[in-house]
């Protein structure tokens, strides 16, 4: 198909969509996929309608009410919902962002608790933090100043529950203000005593969402993944129409094509009030066929933004920079403003089925005026603003141009752009740092030795890609989980090594017997765990000729 009638497919995509709110479970998100399911029919595209059931939290409505003045409010998806109202003092944490050592905790928490609390944060591990404490909500003041309210979620789970997981799950309201409101709050606070009452309605409940996966079939069984989820807050222009008209072009283009790899393109429901629900499904029901033959996924999420002039790769450190730049250099003239790793979020829900490469880019604007993480950094992010003006064609046929380059690298040459060496050192760098955040007395040196040993090991010889790629994947489980592969890890604790990460900031003189009791416990385990996966790996390089 000429470039022309792919523009034209992407177009007719952004105008279908924007006028579907494509929250999960809704009408418009199913409409949105019949419309989806209807161009691929339409082009003899095959493809699958599967469904699943997701457990979604949407969240309808928020009030807020301080001294007899309404404040603008909109809750989280995942909140407690509490349409009677709580009503209590209101208590300014000025601790929000910082560590908080264990034998300074109760403190923390008695100040809080019973108190309706106003604070610079709100994301899941601090909603955890004021449950325990027993703190009754938590007014997040948003960072930057736009007037806009932002849709988020505080589900702290990723994907659908278990039984074990329900007590997790948020028991206290959670409402976001904007900058202005809180700071006018704050400074009513330092004045006086005020009592704030505040109203969440939300509505939990369990609905079958589709999940039309398109299905390339390759010469080889290997195949790629790329994936955009459809499900959105509002209109979702940017987030994420933009990145679904993109992947339907991209399916297009490859559909007319012999290839050798197969291609699958996934389009995810349950990103916003599933905490990445529709991928989490895709992982355990098609585990098998995505451990045997996945060779990458491709996440997209918010392409051709207004003021998305500049290009970051979020990638997992196993994929060669060079590589990833050449797309970039080929379509832009330079390379990737940085290649940096991926964060915890938009539907990475695959690090535990040995997939090698996992990459997504991601837009951002020259001068950053918004907190906004997604929609190129835009204020409209997860707002009613995300409209169809906000779209920059321009930048959408940029970053198609450069996903088909990526494309077709990935889905002809019989090599994959596996840079092993590069992330050993990222990994053996992440471990430096962390020695520095923890306690002395754990020590990563065994660890980092092991990471020496195999830099060692594929200096000297020349390994099979399968090999390579076999261990890429433990390392992954190492690098991005600290769980098994079939319950995924909690949406908060990222960075690398996350199972390590729960170690830095405390120090022994600073915790109770028990709390360091709980603390070397999670170290031997986090340890050796890491130290098996890398085990396993260096006896498949050996084997390896
Ligand atoms: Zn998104």
């Amino acid at each position: 198909m000429p470039a022309s009638e792919l523009k034209v497919l992407m177009r007719d995509t952004l105008s279908h969509f924007q006028h579907l709110h494509r929250l999960s479970g809704s009408a418009d998100a199913e409409k949105s996929v019949d419309w989806l399911c209807e161009q691929l029919q339409a082009r003899d595209i095959p493809f699958r309608r599967e469904s699943c059931n997701l457990w979604l939290s949407d969240p309808l409505d928020a009030s807020l009410t301080v001294a007899g003045q309404v404040i603008n409010a909109k809750t989280r998806s995942f909140s407690a919902h509490c349409p009677d109202g709580v009503e209590a003092e209101l208590f300014h944490d000025t601790q929000s962002l910082d560590f908080i050592p264990e034998n300074a905790l109760a403190n923390w928490s008695a100040r809080v608790r019973g108190k309706l609390v106003l604070a610079d944060q709100g994301f899941e591990d601090y909603v955890q933090r004021l449950m325990n404490a027993g703190a009754l909500g938590l007014i997040h003041i948003w960072g930057s100043a736009e007037a806009a309210l932002h849709e988020e979620t505080v589900g702290p789970v990723w994907g659908t529950p278990v039984p074990d997981d329900l007590q997790r799950y948020p028991t206290i309201p959670v409402i976001s203000i904007s900058q202005q409101d809180g700071a006018h709050l704050r400074s009513q606070l330092s004045a006086e005593t005020l009592c704030a009452r505040l109203t969440t309605v939300l509505h939990e409940h369990v609905a079958p969402c589709s999940l039309p996966v398109v299905e390339l079939p390759g010469s080889s069984e290997e195949f790629v993944l790329l994936s955009s989820h459809y499900d959105s807050w509002h209109e979702g222009v940017t987030d994420n129409a933009t990145g679904n008209a993109l992947c339907l072009a991209l399916a297009t283009l490859f559909s007319e094509q012999r290839l050798t790899r197969g291609l699958r393109v996934a389009f995810w429901p349950g990103h916003s009030n599933a905490r990445y629900g529709g991928s989490t499904w895709y992982a355990d029901h098609f585990r098998s066929q995505l451990l045997d033959h996945c060779v990458a996924h491709i996440n997209v999420d918010s392409p051709g933004c207004i003021g998305g002039s500049q290009l970051v790769v979020n990638a997992s450190g196993a994929e060669s920079s060079d590589w990833l730049n050449q797309a970039i250099i080929a379509t832009t003239g330079k390379p990737a403003e940085r290649v940096t790793p991926i964060g915890k979020g938009a539907d990475q829900s695959f690090w535990g089925l040995g997939i090698p490469l996992h990459f997504a880019l991601r837009e951002v604007p020259e001068q950053r005026q918004s907190l906004s993480p997604g929609s190129g950094g835009g204020w409209w992010w997860h707002t009613e603003e995300d409209t169809l003006d906000k779209v920059d064609e321009a930048h959408l046929w940029r970053d198609f141009d450069i996903h088909q380059r990526w494309l077709e690298s990935l889905l002809y040459e019989k090599t994959l752009p596996l840079d092993a060496r590069q992330y050993l050192a990222l990994m053996d760098d992440a471990l430096a740092q962390l020695q520095n955040e923890i306690d002395p007395a754990f020590s990563l040196n065994t660890l980092r030795e092991r990471l020496s040993a195999l830099e060692k090991l594929i200096s000297g010889k020349t390994c099979k890609l399968s090999s390579l790629a076999e261990a890429t994947g433990l390392w992954h489980r190492a690098r991005y989980r600290a769980g098994d592969d079939f319950h995924p890890d909690l949406s908060y604790h990222g960075g690398a090594f996350p199972g390590l990460q729960r170690l830095c900031g405390f120090r022994r003189q600073q915790c109770s017997e028990r709390y360091w009791l709980m603390l070397e416990t999670q170290f031997i385990r986090q340890r050796d765990r890491i130290s098996e996966l890398l085990t396993r790996s260096e006896w498949i390089l050996r084997q390896s000729v």
